[in-house]
């Protein structure tokens, strides 16, 4: 079955937003395979955003990632990478329809409470980043 990786960020947490988040994926059917609470280094969090390491952005991004505690999770289901992404809604806030955890909750794109893997690919990747094989059941 699919799986894919999802973080409530430091300010998603700071705020408690923690219940909410993890009930709307709950809600909709997904199954929640594994999750831990953990301060990520800045090497982890560049690891992590490796991607992005050209964008102007990049160096605050990790700052912040690394700032504080982030649940890391991993949740499994049919089509659950791409719903999942929709239920985040779109990456700046301004832009998330209402009804999205990011259209409902957040306000600025360098705030915006949760990440989510953008493909089948980089979900392999990310799992395989933050945890261990055995952490998943
Ligand atoms: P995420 O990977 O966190 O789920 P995303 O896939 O919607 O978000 P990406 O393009 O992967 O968006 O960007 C990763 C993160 O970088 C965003 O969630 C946001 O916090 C930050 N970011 C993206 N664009 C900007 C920007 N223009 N200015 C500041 N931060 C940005
Ligand atoms: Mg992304």
């Amino acid at each position: 079955l699919e799986r894919t990786f999802i973080a409530i960020k430091p300010d998603g947490v700071q705020r408690g937003l923690i219940a909410e988040i993890v009930s709307r994926f709950e809600r909709k059917g997904f199954k929640l395979v594994a999750i831990k609470i953990v301060v990520p280094s800045k090497e982890f969090a560049q690891k992590h955003y490796h991607d992005l390491k050209e964008r102007p952005f990049f160096n605050g991004l990790c700052d912040f990632l690394s700032s504080g505690p982030v649940v890391a999770m991993v949740w499994e289901g049919e089509g659950v990478i791409k719903y999942g992404r929709k239920l985040i809604g779109a990456t700046d806030p301004q832009k998330s329809e209402p009804g999205t955890i990011r259209g409902d909750l957040a306000v600025v794109v360098g705030r915006n409470i949760i990440h989510g893997s953008d493909g089948p690919e980089t979900a392999k990747d990310e799992i395989a980043l933050w945890f261990s094989p055995s952490e998943l059941v």
